[in-house]
């Protein structure tokens, strides 16, 4: 659980929300004598919270935060290295009411071996009920098992840094008023799989050429109007030039494929109702 990224943001910043929460409260942490909002277990250790959502500003409530009790907060870290079907395992015991404490204690571990290979061959799997569950907010429930999620930026559930919303979007393409390229860019990068491509994939899909540095050029310059109209600070690279980008996507290198951009929500949703 500890140095380790968790949905697209490292640990630096996860690391940051504490003194933040400290600063804005005086206290140490939130959910003071809330119970588990995974499993409902009232003894929770104090302190003992998860955030789904690291960006800034950051958010102390759900569905950013929530209190958790350290057995549910120690599996849905280990989610993506524990056996298969252990974590649909976990969810199951959940929704029989059992408390995170309570699943290695119900069953030995050959037992609970057998269930997960049950569940992986796909077959159903019924564990009696324990007591009445009471929340009702799974969240929990969908959450990804892709390991890329840790640092993939399409995990984040808002851009790292504040982007315009998707009313300044629109407003702000009605009056540039793209190129027909630069439109089926944007069309192209909304629709691509979890909002994600790399340039040669846009390129190929938009203006049908293995060309990237041609849609870099023409995206890019749609980019640097962008920013401009709407006044965003752009990122910047080590050299301390704009990365025009930065308004459009969030960047990343995934392993073993080429760079990537992540169009941000807003602009997605503004490009959809285009
Ligand atoms: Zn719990």
């Amino acid at each position: 659980m500890s140095n380790m990224p968790y949905n697209g943001y490292s640990w630096a910043q996860r690391m940051k929300i504490i003194p933040a929460f400290r600063k804005l409260t005086g206290k140490d942490a939130p959910f003071d004598g809330e119970p588990c909002s995974i499993c409902g277990d009232r003894e929770r250790a104090p302190g003992e919270w998860h955030s789904e959502d690291y960006s800034e500003p950051y958010s102390f409530e759900p569905p950013e935060s929530y209190p958790v009790c350290k057995s549910c907060h120690m599996r849905l870290h280990k989610r993506f290295n524990a056996p298969p079907g252990e974590w649909a395992l976990f969810c199951l015991h959940l929704d029989a009411g059992g408390y995170g404490a309570e699943f290695a204690k119900l069953r030995t571990p050959p037992v609970r071996r057998e269930l997960c290979e049950r569940l992986v061959r796909g077959d159903h799997v019924d564990l009696p009920a324990i007591r009445f569950r009471r929340i009702q907010d799974d969240w929990w429930r969908h959450l990804t098992l892709d390991p890329e999620s840790l640092e993939a930026p399409w995990a984040r559930p808002r851009p790292l840094r504040q982007r315009p919303d998707t009313e300044q979007f629109l407003a702000a393409l009605t009056a540039l008023g793209p190129s027909e390229k630069q439109r089926r860019l944007l069309k192209a990068h909304a629709s691509a799989p979890r909002r994600t491509a790399s340039m040669r994939a846009l390129a190929l899909e938009a203006l049908g050429k293995n060309e990237p540095a041609t849609a870099n050029l023409i995206y890019g310059t749609l980019a640097h109007r962008l920013t401009e109209r709407l006044n965003f600070k752009p990122d910047q690279r080590d050299d301390g030039s704009p990365v025009w980008m930065s308004i459009i996507a969030e960047g990343w290198y995934p392993p073993r494929r080429e760079f990537e951009w992540t169009m941000v929500p807003s602009l997605r949703d503004a490009i959809l109702a285009l």
